[in-house]
């Protein structure tokens, strides 16, 4: 090649001018975002360690939103520019916001991420024996494919509310000498018949029982020893009887820490990345923000693997209350916020995997590396159950987006009638607020082990940040 710079041709003059061209976000990183993408992810790593259930992941947000300057919000006191306020739902859920210098009535910039993952509950009546071992029976929890949650280390995570209307915290497995758990599956040299099963029946959701003892209580003649001798050890660590399991919130999360993948250490594996890894985003956003223009929320909700039904989920007037006080403080009806508010709905979308093209459409799939992934629309069959946002709130997003370097892409979820699937965005969208849903593509959503990639999490972050900077 010479010195010279080549002239262009007419093509390369209009390819460059008119195509839409996707290149790997890797040769789009600016300078020192390298090693800023590293640190932000030790610390996503530490967050999902520490929250494996959304009482827990509410745990750790007050801890880092304290330290932050973030004070619960007492209804009725006054609000002024720079304010950092939150409120917690029952233990499960949390908003916190930054009041902008702008009136409430101009609107707020808010961003919804969901921390309850899929999992295993355990029932309200679940301890049993069976053969002289004991077993805790469970009902699964949001989208799971049953045959991915045997023959894994499980822990065990949750409450026990006590009649005394004392609540018990339960947490085995996670510590480094804990025990964990495991739910049985066959073994090849039997399991002709169960291979000729398709995947969905091969592992019936009442096979789901988690082994928890086989030692008989000792210097007995009663029955069912194993059981009892299991109840005694939780009786003597936590206090408890075998019918306080019926106020329990109990459930069985994989018992695997987040740890990177790939020689070249650029991917995150985990359980719980749908949706942590948003609510991180959405989180460590709005704790490093300060004197928006706008109002600025992050609202983390819970249930939404179940549809984000209930007092905790995204359906709940949990979260106008809180927005209704924020406005009152500033004599202003939450109509008016919200009918100028906006809204990323922050969920995961599933990242095209080559070892499973024919459920993709390439043209319209997020990559793993190619940046935070936007859906105009998310729903199943023709658009069913979506909120699609408007052409111009999409323009709108491109164009913030683009202004503060965010590496991003189009994401639809897999073909049209492969399957579907949606986010709390339709419940946003229902409160008059303009919403689009964006998100870190994932390989692998709801197994218990689920990859994301560091770039990605990282321009999830960025996205987030420019999105509460909005002007
Ligand atoms: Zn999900």
């Amino acid at each position: 090649m010479s010195e010279e710079k080549k002239e262009q041709t007419r093509g390369e003059q209009l390819r460059r001018a008119l195509l839409y061209e996707k290149k790997n976000g890797y040769d789009r990183l600016i300078e020192g975002e390298l090693e800023a993408m590293e640190a932000y992810c030790t610390g996503y790593k530490q967050f999902l360690d520490a929250g494996k259930t959304e009482r827990e992941c509410v745990d750790r947000t007050i801890t880092l939103a304290e330290k932050a300057g973030f004070r619960p919000y007492v209804r009725g006191t006054e609000l002024k520019a720079g304010d950092k306020v939150y409120r917690i739902n029952r233990g499960k859920a949390i908003t916190l916001a930054v009041i902008g210098k702008k009136s409430l009535a101009e609107g707020a910039n808010i961003g919804a991420a969901h921390i309850d993952s899929p999992r295993l509950d355990l029932k309200q009546n679940p301890l049993y024996e069976t053969d002289e071992l004991a077993y805790l029976k469970t009902h699964y929890y949001g989208g799971i494919r049953k045959y991915q949650w045997v023959t894994i280390p499980l822990e065990l995570h949750g409450v026990v509310a006590l009649k005394s209307g004392q609540t018990v915290r339960v947490s085995v497995g996670n510590g480094p000498d804990d025990p964990l758990f495991t739910i049985g599956d066959l073994l090849p040299h039997l399991g002709v018949e169960q291979s000729k099963k398709p995947l969905g029946e091969a592992i019936p959701a009442e096979s789901l029982n988690i082994l928890v003892g086989s030692r008989p209580l000792e210097d007995d003649e009663g029955k069912e020893r194993v059981k009892l001798a299991a109840l005694e050890l939780l009786n003597r660590k936590y206090g408890i009887t075998e019918e306080d399991f019926i106020s329990a919130e109990l459930c069985a999360v994989p018992a695997f820490n987040a740890r990177d993948i790939g020689f070249d250490r650029s991917l995150i594996g985990s359980y719980g990345h749908d949706d942590r890894v948003c609510a991180y985003a959405t989180l460590t956003a709005i704790l490093q923000l300060n004197d928006p223009e706008y109002t600025a929320v992050c609202m983390l909700a819970d249930k939404e693997e179940i549809g984000s039904e209930g007092v905790t989920g995204m359906k709940s007037a949990a979260f106008d209350t809180f927005m209704e006080d924020l406005c009152q403080a500033q004599g202003v009806p939450l109509r008016v916020c919200f009918e100028k508010s906006f809204c990323l709905s922050a969920d995961v979308t599933a990242a095209y995997d080559p070892n499973f093209a024919e459920v993709y459409e390439k043209r319209n799939s997020a990559f793993v590396n190619y940046g935070m992934g936007l859906c105009k629309y998310t729903g199943a069959r023709g658009k069913s159950g979506a909120s699609d946002a408007s052409a111009e709130l999409v323009a709108r997003v491109r164009r913030v987006l683009d202004s503060a370097n965010v590496v991003w892409q189009m994401a639809e979820l897999g073909k049209v009638d492969a399957g579907g699937g949606g986010t709390v965005a339709a419940y946003m969208a229902q409160r008059n607020i303009d919403t689009l849903d964006a998100g870190v593509p994932v390989l692998s959503m709801h197994a218990p082990f689920e990859t994301v990639g560091k770039l990605d999490c990282y321009m999830t972050f960025k996205g987030m940040k420019a999105i509460f900077e909005m002007i």
